[in-house]
């Protein structure tokens, strides 16, 4: 299918092919004739399916042919927005359609200014945009479809209420689309409130062909203390375009951001934190391929769109399944090859079985050799000092006489073997192997039946 067959405006179809786009992605080929015939909708996907172009190509459709004058997109985040609003412009800019992002940290004038003056769409993070409502400064604007961009993200981040309050200005006679990658109890009521008999389209699973699939995810299992030097290692091995670490916090940001810096690597950090104007020159710095290494948290990258990242790292497991699909989501976009890279310590297991249970993910187990090859050179000094230093054990002789039928020469070298082997495993090997997961694992479930097994004794009595 191409999309000649939408039978858009030339001058949209122009904006189409100067993107590059060649066939409508799964989710633009079920939702736009939906869009087109007027009808509202849910739609379940994820970033990086072609969302963004699925609402936007045919909502700019009906502007440029005159059926509809004014639209509104509501976008979680301002990164969100400010992505949605770029990617507007670049398809509709043909059509000459006047986009504006609104968000708030900066000032009210300008945008009121440019609504007021007829803008056609207006790309919008919620807490400005009600302000904005609710002080009666953009009455004139009643746009004829609204879209709500990541639903689920705006209920996470206690949105909720402020989207009923908007919706309370915007007209009634609307055409509404919601997008939301899960579809939690409130997000279901939300559309069963403000849409009008939607139909439903989901491309989450099989047919999301621009995410998930293309994505090679793995773990390693470390011990918290080299949590630093195997991002390092991985950074230094793995052979990466652009890539963003996530941490779970912000203060983690900051120290990691610091410390990769430290290290020579070229990375910035991006939370929530820092200044709207600071923001903004660190995305773009980024997109443009000036800064390779982006660490941030989850808020700060919400539906975050860099062509080429080419690696997501999980500095640490993030705190619930969804985050785990956002992030590794901003790899692996528009059908290219992703990685996503997660390190858990032997304390995180459970989360990660949880994860891996419920995303249904399909994570391979590494472990990494810190020299980079697994037949390092030993330090045979220090092993000779260590040989030296060690003071006889009692009941070595007794081990010894006990392998009597052994050549001497060969035992010292199998007893040195072992060292050598010991040694490799200890120093040169971050991660640990199956093996040794699984012991753990065993380990950790055995504990869990004492534990459970105790709690039900104390319950009888
Ligand atoms: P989105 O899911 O809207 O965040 O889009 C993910 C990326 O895919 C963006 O960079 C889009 O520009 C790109 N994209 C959207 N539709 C297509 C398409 N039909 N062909 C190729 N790339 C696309």
């Amino acid at each position: 299918m191409t999309f000649n067959e939408f039978k858009f405006h030339k001058d949209l179809l122009k904006g189409v092919k100067i993107a590059g786009f060649r066939e409508p992605s799964p989710i633009q080929k079920m939702v736009v004739p939906i869009i087109k015939k007027g009808e509202d909708l849910v739609g379940q996907a994820h970033t990086g399916t072609g969302k963004t172009a699925a609402f936007g190509l045919p909502l700019m459709d009906k502007i440029a042919k005159k059926e509809i004058e004014r639209a509104l997109v509501i976008t979680p985040t301002r990164e969100l927005a400010t992505q949605v609003s770029d990617e507007l412009y670049h398809l509709g800019r043909f059509c000459g359609i006047r986009t504006i992002t609104v968000y708030g940290g900066v000032g009210y004038g300008r945008q009121i200014a440019l609504i007021n003056k007829g803008v056609q769409v207006v790309v919008a993070t919620p807490g400005r945009l009600k302000d904005l409502y609710k002080k009666g400064k953009i009455d004139s604007f009643n746009p004829e479809i609204v879209v709500l961009d990541e639903a689920d993200e705006m209920l996470d981040m206690g949105f909720l209420e402020e989207i009923k309050e908007i919706f309370e200005y915007i007209p009634q006679n609307r055409q509404t689309l919601l997008f939301s990658a899960t579809m939690p109890e409130p997000i279901k009521e939300l559309a069963n409130e403000i849409l009008t008999d939607p139909q439903f389209v989901s491309v989450v699973g099989d047919d999301d062909s621009t995410t998930n699939n293309t994505i090679e995810q793995s773990y390693y299992v470390i011990e918290e203390a080299q949590r630093d030097e195997a991002i390092v290692k991985l950074l230094e091995t793995e052979k990466t375009n652009k890539c963003i670490i996530f941490c779970r916090m912000k203060r983690e940001v900051d120290r990691l951001t610091e410390h990769l810096k430290a290290m020579g690597f070229n990375a910035e950090g991006l939370h929530g934190d820092l200044e709207q104007m600071d923001r903004d020159r660190i995305v773009k710095s980024y997109r443009r391929g000036e800064s390779k290494i982006m660490v941030a948290t989850d808020v700060a990258s919400r539906g975050l769109d860099v062509k080429n990242v080419s690696h997501v790292f999980n500095f640490h497991i993030p705190f619930d399944p969804q985050s785990y699909v956002h992030r590794i989501g901003r790899t692996g976009r528009a059908g290219k090859a992703g990685k996503a890279i997660t390190l858990v310590s032997t304390t995180e297991f459970k989360e990660l079985q949880r994860i891996q249970k419920e995303v249904g993910a399909d994570m391979k187990l590494e472990t990494i050799h810190l020299d980079g090859s697994s037949n390092s050179t030993i330090d045979f000094i220090s092993l000779e000092a260590d040989v030296r230093a060690v003071t006889i054990d009692e009941n070595a002789a007794e081990f010894i006489d006990s392998m009597e039928d052994m050549d001497y020469h060969e035992f010292v070298e199998r007893v040195v073997s072992l060292l050598l082997q010991d040694e490799k495993s200890n120093s040169n090997l971050l991660g640990y192997d199956q093996n040794t997961v699984n012991m753990m694992l065993n380990e950790y479930q055995s504990e869990q039946k004492v534990a459970r097994k105790n709690n039900r004794k104390k319950k009888r009595r």
